[in-house]
């Protein structure tokens, strides 16, 4: 016991990086929400690191929160939010702001905030995560991430505090730069739960919305458990809010963090059934939901192996979504991504993101994730399951280990080359390459009019 106690002793005087994070408490009290930052050390500003403005191109935060300190300022620095010392002051070590949710949408962000239904509301915590900054003057010189060095980023520990309040997603509360978060449910009801999947609906959800989530949602983890075996996430969790008829039409968007995934549905048309908005949402979650596999189990070693988890997403949820709805056009998607590769593919998929075309990483990931399938006998999930077991250790795959994965499959050596020669050089004639690859792989098909290759 003693030992014990001197040992807690020891490791509370070991800790003294930990004083120097950030905190910050969100306390719910009645409608407002109150943001408490103790900073930890003084200094002019400090930075949000997700400062994406809103969809109208103005920072969000300085239209939904207000600093309740006073000579703190909350004011737009380049492209940040940021509390600022008035006058050139430094920043008091305690600052508490005033938080209104803003539930609108972000130009390259999620949502600050969900309402879902009554007094309930979702906060999510990578907002709260803060940088401090020498002078306020370095905010001009920075453009998107700060570069190492320009900032000073000891890690924020976000709080969520409230009476009936819960997690969704990655519940350790410590971001560093913009790592991924959660959100805070408050007054959120129940979850339902099935098949380890936790099933969060916003009440004001139109019944056949959310009659059709939560009976698809744990079928589709059933399909894709069974043929990939138990996922990297404990429980995950499907928020669906519903943002209301104002709008026409019908639509739906939404977002992943980890072992969460977010849906926002809208619009008048959407009160009633509307079927391609039911495939829409069941194509969205298998993606996703496969992502708990490609992506949380294992993830990418850089982001020029993204294809190997937006690829291999895609045609997870081809296969699931089909399995599950027999009516399901499988064979458009695919068709889609062909075409699509055949346009971007004239240049390495490895570099498609610093060329913003992200595209590049779906279409032709899901074209050689079809050629792996054959190689696999036709079975997409066991070529999956094998690849995450290969890669537990590190868990990162790498387009090397995929490759590796694709040749201990059955996969030919020379088809294996192709495909690396795509992702890392592209290819002059795109269009034949994939012609090749699908005919080697024994994948029958036809050339459209433009010589396009196009399953039957
Ligand atoms: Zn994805």
């Amino acid at each position: 016991m003693i030992r014990r106690l001197l040992l807690m002793l020891a490791l509370l005087a070991a800790t003294p990086a930990a004083a120097q994070q950030a905190q910050v408490n969100v306390t719910r009290t009645g409608d407002a929400f109150v943001a408490e930052f103790d900073l930890p050390r003084a200094s002019p500003a400090w930075g949000f690191f997700r400062s994406s403005p809103a969809r109208d191109k103005q920072s969000w935060r300085l239209q939904s929160w207000q600093v309740l300190t006073p000579g703190v300022a909350l004011q737009r620095c380049g492209n940040f939010d940021a509390l600022v010392g008035v006058n050139g002051r430094p920043i008091p070590p305690k600052v508490r702001v005033r938080v209104t949710p803003f539930t609108g949408e972000l130009l390259a962000d999620y949502v600050p905030a969900l309402r879902l239904g009554g007094d309930s509301v979702a906060i999510f915590d990578g907002h709260f995560a803060v940088f401090s900054v020498n002078r306020v003057t370095v905010f001009d010189r920075l453009a998107g991430r700060p570069p190492p060095g320009s900032v000073i980023d000891t890690g924020t520990r976000v709080r969520f505090r409230g009476t009936n309040l819960r997690l969704a997603g990655d519940v350790d509360g410590y971001r560093r730069g913009d790592s991924e978060g959660t959100y805070g449910l408050y007054d959120v009801p129940r979850p339902v739960v099935r098949m380890g999947i936790a099933t969060v609906l916003d009440t004001d959800l139109p019944q056949w919305i959310a009659a059709d989530l939560a009976s698809y949602t744990p079928r589709a983890i059933e399909v894709l458990s069974a043929g990939l075996g138990p996922s990297g996430v404990a429980e995950p969790t499907i928020l669906a809010a519903w943002e209301g008829a104002n709008r026409e039409g019908a639509s739906m968007n939404g977002g992943t963090l980890k072992g969460l995934i977010l849906m926002r549905f809208e619009g008048r048309a959407a009160l009633k059934p509307v079927p391609a908005l039911t495939d829409l949402a069941h194509w969205f979650i298998a993606h996703e939901a496969s992502h708990f596999w490609l992506g949380q189990s294992v993830h990418y070693g850089s982001q020029r192996d993204s294809w190997i988890m937006e690829g291999g997403a895609d045609l997870l949820a081809v296969r699931t979504v089909q399995s599950l709805n027999p009516a399901f056009d499988g064979r458009a998607k695919l068709n889609e991504a062909i075409r699509d590769c055949s346009d971007l593919a004239f240049q390495p998929v490895a570099t498609a993101i610093d060329r913003n075309q992200v595209r590049a990483n779906y279409a032709c990931g899901l074209v050689f994730a079809l050629v792996a399938e054959r190689a696999s006998r036709g079975d997409f999930y066991s070529f999956v399951r094998a690849l995450v077991a290969a890669n537990l250790a590190d868990q990162e795959v790498t387009t090397a280990d995929w490759l590796a994965a694709f040749e201990r499959a059955g996969g030919s050596r020379a088809q294996s080359n192709q495909i690396r020669v795509l992702v890392e050089r592209g290819s002059a004639s795109p269009k034949q390459a994939i012609a090749k690859l699908l005919r080697d792989a024994g994948t029958p098909f036809a050339l459209n009019r433009e010589g396009v290759p196009q399953l039957q």
